[in-house]
């Protein structure tokens, strides 16, 4: 497992607050624009493979591999984080994400750029 020293928040800093400066907004409640082709694939194919790579790749932290109360897996997709950069649309080794435009024009807003 790669083993990175912990973001020191001057020189190095976490994904989290990285989105939180991205000034990343989605409306509320609007359905995800990640699509997953086969739900099952990211605990039943991806993770035993390659540790699930999405959880590592997507620059925003959006995916996440949860534990149930009864010790399951689970894949959790936090949209509402997401940069926009498709990388996950490319990179998933099963090609099972798809990137679709979400709603009201939602997304990182960088005002200086
Ligand atoms: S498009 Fe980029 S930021 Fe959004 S979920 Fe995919 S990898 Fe993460």
């Amino acid at each position: 497992k790669p083993n990175y020293p912990k973001p020191d928040g001057k020189l190095t800093f976490d994904r989290l607050s990285s989105v939180f400066v991205s000034n990343t907004v989605h409306e509320e409640n609007q359905p995800s624009h990640l699509k997953l082709t086969d739900p099952s694939i990211p605990v039943e194919v991806n993770l035993p493979k390659w540790d699930e790579p999405a959880q590592r790749y997507c620059p925003a932290g959006v995916y996440e591999i949860m534990e149930n109360n009864d010790g399951s897996k689970r894949f959790q997709i936090n949209a509402a984080n997401c940069v926009h950069c498709k990388t996950c649309d490319i990179k998933d080794p099963s090609q099972n994400i798809n990137w679709v435009t979400p709603e009201g024009g939602g997304g990182p807003n960088y005002p200086n750029m």
